[in-house]
């Protein structure tokens, strides 16, 4: 029996809890939390302010409310959490965006720290920066910091096997912890410096260094002295592009909300020791949304997820459940955290420059967004898919003349390639040419991985007709998944082979649809040619930069081998210290001549014998 208000809303407890909307199908659709269960069920049916599409249809989808009881608000909160994770539900709020930034992680509490590169945060104790938007954001902070604080940049494997330090102690970027004694407080203290560096406490890491540099001038350490105004220095000129925004020496988010239709901007801006250091916008496509829910999920997504807790959040309007949402702010961070609506002063005008980046970031990206989106509108359309292909994933495999075969993957989010998504595989399990049991294996592997991160995309389109089309409908099969739509598509043909005469007449792209025999044919110079035909070529062009890196690199790797002199040892001593073989390649002499167990003469022959042969 479908859930009917008249009668079921009486059964809902009045306590604090999380409510499941289930459809017909047992599908969760959405998640909420409340302190009032009964009462804020009650709110979605009769004369409602909520604008929000599927409240309207809640009639038609709505088959059944579960609800799952909490001691209290915060507790519903954080059980809300774990729901929408597990379950996904289509009209909650999505985080969507923030799978594509990066953040940075320290580990302070290993020996000898070094930074990573990580796509999300993780609660394993590490400390987190960002999001960064690009990866060339990311590249800028980490040259500073390689630049002026002297931290190793080689992984746990190198650290461990080296027998000298590389070339980052030789140009002064590393102390060399691997082999040399170098002292533990020190380095501790760097770490330390670059924590704050990456958490933006400019103000307090120059007082720190500041205070360093007078106490090693007065022990006459006239080096470290210099080490530590250099550093300064670097702060400094990497601050004036920060506008002080208030005088306060205290960590703020500030949120600010636009609007126009269904659509939504939010931006964030990090506001550190009273400099505002950077500022993240998300989209989202969430019909209606109130702005007190939309502020409550996100913030209570964003924060569970990892990202560093400031002293204070600031809000347009006060969250649903905001001070549930404080409390649980406050666990996340081990400290107070206020929460607060500012109506004047500093706060508000934080406030209003929050706003006004979420209305420039609207703009810029619907500018560019109207025609792709138009174009995803119809290759949903054209295709019959089942969701539009926001994020679209192609397979190529490619096996170059005699060659190891080799299989992308590329990505294309809202239209447009999302580099982060792209991806090599080696064939691991599949030999000789079968085409088929190679697209066989790297979609098991991708797809058992999505599976178990909640991670897949809305499409996937294997390069190819209906035998790869066939290959990847029972891998899914396999796998139980569904609501992930894919296709096959097969390059245009040549139709006019008998021809002699004219231009050579090709028949038009052809997707091949799961059930359907015939294949849609699609028009060239429409959206969806577009967006079909340049995710293939750009799947097409990957596999092939990659083979041809992996080629280079095996030439260079037998050329090595064949040096006379260079026995296993030697080779293994110079691609510890230098990565690679292109690594090898590309050090210098006086590098090359230093590994151990190498010297000038031979150093010269390893340089002449691979330059020869790259
Ligand atoms: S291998 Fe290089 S980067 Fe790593 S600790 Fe040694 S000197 Fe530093």
């Amino acid at each position: 029996m479908p859930f009917d208000p008249k009668t079921d809303i009486d059964r809902i407890p009045t306590d604090p809890g999380c409510y499941l909307m289930r459809a017909a199908d047992g599908e969760v659709i959405y998640v909420g939390k409340a302190a009032n269960l009964r009462a804020r069920v009650r709110q979605y049916f009769g004369a409602t302010s909520d604008t929000r599409f599927f409240v309207g249809l809640l009639d038609r989808f709505l088959d059944d409310i579960e609800v799952i009881l909490t001691s209290n608000e915060k507790e519903a909160l954080i059980l809300e959490n774990e729901l929408i994770k597990r379950h996904q539900p289509r009209f909650n709020v999505e985080l969507k965006d923030d799978k594509n930034f990066l953040h940075l992680r320290i580990d302070d509490r290993v020996d000898w720290p070094r930074i990573d590169v990580v796509r999300r945060p993780k609660k394993d104790g590490a400390k987190y920066f960002g999001p960064y938007h690009s990866a060339s954001r990311i590249r800028e902070t980490l040259k500073l910091v390689e630049r002026h604080f002297q931290l190793r940049n080689c992984d746990d494997l190198t650290f461990r096997n080296r027998s000298r330090p590389c070339l980052q102690y030789q140009i002064k970027r590393c102390p060399g912890p691997c082999v040399l004694p170098v002292d533990r407080d020190d380095y501790a203290a760097q770490v330390q410096d670059v924590v704050l560096f990456l958490q933006g406490r400019h103000g307090e890491l120059v007082r720190a260094l500041n205070d360093k540099m007078q106490a090693a001038a007065a022990d006459l350490r006239y080096e470290r002295a210099a080490r530590h105004r250099d550093q300064i220095r670097a702060i400094e000129s990497s601050l004036q592009p920060q506008q002080v925004v208030e005088g306060r020496d205290i960590d703020r988010d500030v949120y600010g909300l636009y609007r126009e239709g269904g659509l939504l901007e939010l931006a964030m801006l990090q506001v550190r020791g009273g400099r505002l250091v950077g500022s993240k916008t998300f989209g989202f496509e969430q019909q209606g949304t109130p702005d007190a829910e939309v502020l409550s999920t996100f913030c209570n997504l964003f924060y569970s997820g990892g990202n560093p807790v400031p002293d204070e959040v600031l809000l347009p309007v006060e969250a649903d459940g905001q001070a549930a949402l404080t409390e649980r702010l406050g666990d996340l961070r081990g400290r107070r955290v206020v929460v607060k609506v500012p109506q004047r002063g500093a706060g508000r005008r934080l406030l209003d420059m929050a706003a006004r980046n979420a209305e420039h970031a609207f703009f810029q990206a619907r500018r560019s967004d109207a025609v792709r989106d138009e174009g995803l509108v119809r290759l949903k359309r054209r295709l019959k898919l089942a969701n539009l292909p926001y994020r679209i994933e192609c397979y190529d495999i490619s096996i170059f003349q005699g060659d190891a075969a080799v299989a992308s993957r590329v990505t294309f989010e809202g239209g447009v390639p999302q580099r982060a998504g792209y991806r090599h595989y080696r064939i691991r399990e599949v030999e000789g040419t079968d085409d088929f049991g190679m697209m066989r294996e790297v979609l098991m592997r991708r797809l058992q991985r999505g599976l178990a991160d909640a991670d897949l995309p809305d499409l996937i389109v294997v390069d190819g007709g209906k035998g790869q089309l066939g290959v990847a409908t029972a891998v899914f099969e396999d796998l139980g998944i569904v609501g992930v739509d894919v296709v096959g598509l097969a390059k245009s043909r040549v139709v006019d082979a008998g021809a002699r005469e004219g231009p050579v007449q090709r028949s038009s792209e052809r997707v091949f649809l799961p059930g359907v025999k015939d294949p849609v044919r699609l028009d060239p110079h429409t959206h969806e040619y577009f967006i079909l035909t340049q995710l293939r070529d750009e799947a097409h062009r990957f596999a092939i930069t990659f083979h041809r890196k992996v080629r280079d690199s095996d030439r260079l790797k037998s050329a090595l081998d064949a040096i006379p002199g260079v026995g296993p040892a030697r080779r293994r001593a110079l691609l510890r210290a230098f990565g690679s073989v292109a690594g090898v390649r590309a050090a210098s002499l006086e590098a090359l001549a230093d590994v151990e167990g190498m010297g000038p003469r031979l150093a010269a022959v390893v340089k002449d014998a691979l330059e020869a042969a790259g």
